[in-house]
């Protein structure tokens, strides 16, 4: 028998009208490209959305078509998530880090027909437009006055567009299942991958986003996400924040530790999210200028794993507690957050802290276990580890046109690449990507955990830690790490401090300083680059 309840498509069009009438007067501010700060409500963003949607008309856009765009966190791409999405378009998001060959690629390989960008891009557009086979159009996000003189063809002036519009357009009803945003995995080897989004899997994962015990999203926030919106949709935070109307503190092109925290502070910002790398940066520039945080209340760190002595300065000096979240962009991104549960109440703040560096459980909606090399399940112990694998409603079934393989097993679990423990709370812990432990002798070490402690070495700035071919075991930890300004920490210290916490045999065999680490295009540490560079390194034993 079958329910009697209404068969409303889920689609992203309700998240924008909802917002516009629910919280019409809840601010979204911006640090526009231009310069000033930038500021209007969810009414305003509704209605620009609607003249967005009615010039794309015009321009001949159909359903399903795809919609590029090459911008900074603004209210400019946030009427283009809303407004192409609502349409039946797909838009999507270009990662502007990512090397010229790659952007080709992508743009080329997801076909965009129209293409948005900011100013800060023009130049790096121009350098690849003859490259770029299916874009009938560039629109540069500005006004009139702010028009650059440009060498690509086919421009438009983005305020231009819509100033000739009005604001009334009805947004069509189709099947939730359509395709709402494009976003390639930036892929440390071989070509990006793209992650199809839908208007179901983004409604699902954004309920789930504002969910107390994940990032805990709500009208009565404000939420500055620093995670850019061109990876993995701000981790789902636009559509979260126009769901249960908070408001949004746009940081623009301007990242940098002052200019985050001068807008945490006049917006008065509670809620932030972001990858470790930003965080050094905030925290660095607070701590030399003597700052203090009035308003923030916990920032969210994903993306890489978020390290105790980051923890606890935000902890102890400045009151802010972290979230710890993982995901992927295949997996929307949300996949763990790492809140306590009741009995963790009366905890020791030590004891907090240790349980805030897990990943954290599955959010209801992400089925997740790990296996061993045979696909065989292991327990949750805590202790083993193996590869974890995810399924559920807005984890990722393919990839965009099949390029980049089977994403899926028969039972629709994916396999993350990450290695990680599952303890019997549920709470996960990577231990490492698949591609990174460090196999010495049949026992694997964990780069990550390696690293987390040389990180918590006074002196050390940054580490990565890799494996070094050795004769006898295989693989050896080495340690490269780039000492903090004015330090003159040593090797011996180093290792010194890491067998506080480390069994022999996991200590690095040796310690390299370095000036710098190479990243990834979203602030990874870029390890095969490493692992290149010195598989030819002479252990000192
Ligand atoms: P990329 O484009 O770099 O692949 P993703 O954001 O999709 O970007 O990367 C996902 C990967 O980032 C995960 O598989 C995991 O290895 C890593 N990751 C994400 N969150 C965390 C975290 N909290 N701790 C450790 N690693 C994380």
């Amino acid at each position: 028998m079958l329910g009697l309840m209404q068969d409303r498509p889920l689609l992203i069009s309700q998240l924008i009208e909802h917002a516009a009438l629910n919280h019409a007067d809840t601010e979204i501010v911006s640090r526009s490209v231009e310069g000033p700060i930038h500021r209007y409500t969810y009414k305003d963003c509704a209605a620009r959305c609607r003249k967005l949607a009615n010039a794309l008309t015009k321009l001949g856009t159909q359903q399903g078509d795809v919609i590029g765009t090459l911008a900074w966190n603004g209210y400019r791409h946030l009427e283009l998530y809303f407004g192409v999405a609502a349409m039946g378009a797909v838009c999507h998001t270009v990662n502007p880090r990512l090397f010229p060959e790659q952007i080709i690629y992508i743009i080329n390989h997801a076909e965009d027909k129209f293409f948005f960008t900011d100013l800060t891009f023009v130049p790096l557009l121009e350098a690849v437009a003859d490259k770029l086979s299916t874009v009938k159009q560039f629109i540069i996000m500005t006004d009139r006055a702010h028009m650059p003189e440009t060498k690509l063809a086919n421009v438009l002036c983005y305020e231009e567009l819509l100033d000739a519009e009005n604001d009334s357009y009805q947004w069509p009803l189709f099947d939730e299942n359509t395709a709402s945003s494009l976003c390639y995995t930036s892929g440390t080897t071989g070509n990006p991958k793209g992650v199809l989004f839908s208007h179901r899997s983004t409604m699902l994962h954004s309920y789930c986003v504002c969910m107390p015990d994940a990032l805990g999203l709500s009208a009565m926030d404000t939420m500055l996400p620093v995670v850019p919106m061109f990876h993995a949709n701000a981790w789902g935070i636009p559509y979260a924040a126009a769901m249960c109307g908070t408001k949004l503190v746009m940081p623009g092109a301007r990242m940098d530790g002052e200019a985050i925290y001068e807008l945490m502070e006049t917006e008065k910002v509670n809620l932030s999210a972001g990858v470790p790398t930003v965080w050094m940066m905030l925290l660095s520039y607070v701590k030399e200028n003597k700052k203090k945080f009035t308003y923030m209340r916990y920032t969210i760190i994903g993306g890489s794993a978020a390290a105790r002595s980051m923890i606890e300065t935000f902890k102890y000096d400045y009151n802010v507690e972290v979230l710890h979240a993982w995901g992927m962009t295949e997996t929307s991104p949300l996949g763990t957050s790492c809140r306590p549960k009741k009995k963790h109440e009366n905890l020791s703040d030590e004891e907090k802290v240790t349980l805030s560096l897990k990943q954290g459980r599955a959010v209801f909606g992400v089925e997740m276990k790990i296996v061993d090399g045979n696909g065989k399940d292991l327990p949750w112990d805590g202790k083993q580890f193996g590869n974890l694998l995810v399924r559920g409603p807005w984890i990722a079934s393919g990839y965009f046109k099949g390029a980049g393989g089977q994403a899926v097993d028969e039972d629709n679990w994916f396999d993350t690449g990450d290695v990680s423990t599952i303890d019997p709370d549920g709470y996960m812990q990577i231990t490492d990507r698949s591609k990174d432990v460090i196999k010495s002798g049949g026992e694997w070490i964990s780069s990550i955990d390696v690293e987390n402690e040389a990180i918590g070495c006074p002196g050390v700035a940054e580490a990565a830690v890799i494996a070094v071919p050795h004769p006898k075991w295989d693989e050896r930890p080495l340690v490269l790490a780039v000492k903090e300004a004015g330090s003159n920490v040593t090797k011996e210290q180093v290792i010194e401090h890491l067998s506080k916490t480390l069994a022999k045999w996991q200590l690095p065999d040796d310690v390299v300083f370095v000036d710098e680490l190479p990243h990834t295009a979203t602030g990874k540490l870029l390890k095969n680059k490493l692992r290149d560079a010195y598989k030819d390194y002479k252990l000192p034993t």
